[in-house]
């Protein structure tokens, strides 16, 4: 049976987010860009709405959605802030939360997880290194187990919310060697909480994303509880992923929101703009273009859906293995995020020079969604996943 329709309860609460995101989101948006820090009207709105930790079980004070309904409020948030700070903000702390819910040992999940469904903690993920990237198993920051302890060692670059962690509380899922004989097979994860005194910070400066923060900390023999360990000892290669392919799926669903968003911002432009006697909008050219735009970015979020769809079933069923997942959420991501910017450009392009000025959004979003083609997994590895799930492992080193 195929059914693309969503839940009554799906409706009603896209119908509370998009109104929620209308009133108290959109219009703090110029005010964030100039602060260049998400306000804290907007952490407290999403936490009083429970979009922050959604995914958290029940059990622990959340409502433990699961991430089609998590893609749901995605769309609203991306459609309200163009610069997909929120989203960011929204789609790491659910998807890495997610994952402490599934891995955590009860005695994290019990002290962690309840002040990230009350919003009071976020819960980031610091995988990249300065010198590796895509490449997880060269990785070299260590995690040694002494005790009841573990102690962890190196840097991490490029972490997304680095200073509204550091303000706010919360930590990160850490990727950590424990084996270093070993490539993939010797990582293990770590949730690793933010230690004042401990973690020697720098802020790096960004293209987009103007409200939230972003940068690299060094943590030098800081040790955690042994309980802080996600999932077994060297396991975490195969855990990491499920992570990622949450927040690359919801990262699908924002990229075709924004982008939708952006067209009817282009085609409002466009019924008002006249030139050379009559609306743009009445030009063949223009509504060709625009025509190709919404077909695609329209496939795409239905693409995106399945996706997460997809993720749904494995976790909740088996129904699926591990790499059909994979798959189909590299897909969503691919043609979402790089459709996405060439959709946004044009309708930057048809609000001519005003398109180009930092008054409009299209300016913001084309910034913002421009990282979501290397962020959580770049554009060039989910086509090594598609291609591997294609042709075959033998054919992919
Ligand atoms: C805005 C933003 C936010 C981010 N937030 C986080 C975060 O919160 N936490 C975190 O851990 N990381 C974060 N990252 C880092 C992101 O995950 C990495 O940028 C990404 O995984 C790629 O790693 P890299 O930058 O080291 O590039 P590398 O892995 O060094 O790759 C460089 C280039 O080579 C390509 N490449 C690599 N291997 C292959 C191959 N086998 N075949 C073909 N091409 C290849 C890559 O696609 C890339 O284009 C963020 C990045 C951005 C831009």
């Amino acid at each position: 049976m195929l059914d693309y329709s969503f839940s009554q309860d799906q409706e009603m609460m896209r119908e509370s987010v998009r109104e929620f995101a209308k009133r108290e989101i959109s219009p703090r948006i110029p005010s964030m860009i100039k602060n260049r820090r998400i306000p804290d009207e907007i952490f407290s709105g999403l936490a009083r709405m429970n979009l922050l930790g959604m995914t958290v079980p029940e059990k622990y004070g959340g409502i433990g959605a699961d991430a089609v309904t998590t893609g749901i409020a995605a769309e609203e948030i991306a459609r309200a802030d163009p610069t997909a700070s929120i989203p960011v903000l929204f789609l790491v702390d659910n998807a890495w939360s997610y994952l402490v819910s599934k891995y955590g040992t009860e005695e994290l999940k019990s002290s962690l997880l309840p002040n990230v469904a009350k919003g009071k903690s976020i819960v980031g993920i610091a995988s990249t290194e300065p010198n590796f990237g895509s490449d997880i198993g060269s990785m070299t920051t260590t995690a040694t187990i002494k005790g009841n302890e573990i102690v962890i060692t190196g840097e991490k670059a490029f972490i997304s919310l680095i200073r509204d962690i550091k303000e706010r509380s919360g930590g990160f899922v850490t990727v950590t060697k424990t084996d270093m004989s070993r490539g993939t097979g010797g990582v293990s994860l770590v949730y690793v909480p933010y230690n004042e005194g401990k973690f020697d910070i720098n802020y790096t400066e960004e293209m987009g994303r103007e409200g939230s923060s972003w940068g690299s900390f060094r943590i030098n023999n800081l040790s955690v509880p042994a309980s802080n360990m996600l999932g077994t000892l060297n396991k975490g290669f195969n855990i990491v992923h499920e992570g990622f392919e949450f927040a690359r799926g919801l990262i699908s669903v924002i990229s075709a929101a924004s982008a939708l968003n952006s067209l009817e911002n282009g085609m409002n432009y466009m019924k008002e703009r006249k030139a050379f006697g009559q609306s743009i909008a009445k030009y063949q050219g223009l509504q060709f273009d625009l025509a190709g735009h919404v077909a695609k970015m329209e496939a795409a979020m239905t693409m995106a859906y399945k996706a997460l769809w997809t993720y749904d079933q494995e976790q909740k069923y088996g129904k699926f293995t591990r790499f059909q997942v994979s798959k189909a959420i590299a897909v969503a991501k691919l043609i979402s995020t790089t459709w996405a910017f060439d959709a946004i450009n044009d309708a930057l392009q048809w609000q001519g020079a005003y398109g180009y000025s930092k008054d409009c959004p299209e300016e913001w979003a084309l910034r913002g969604i421009r990282s979501f083609q290397l962020a959580e997994g770049s554009r060039e590895i989910m086509k090594l996943i598609i291609a591997r799930e294609s042709l075959g492992k033998e054919y992919i080193k």
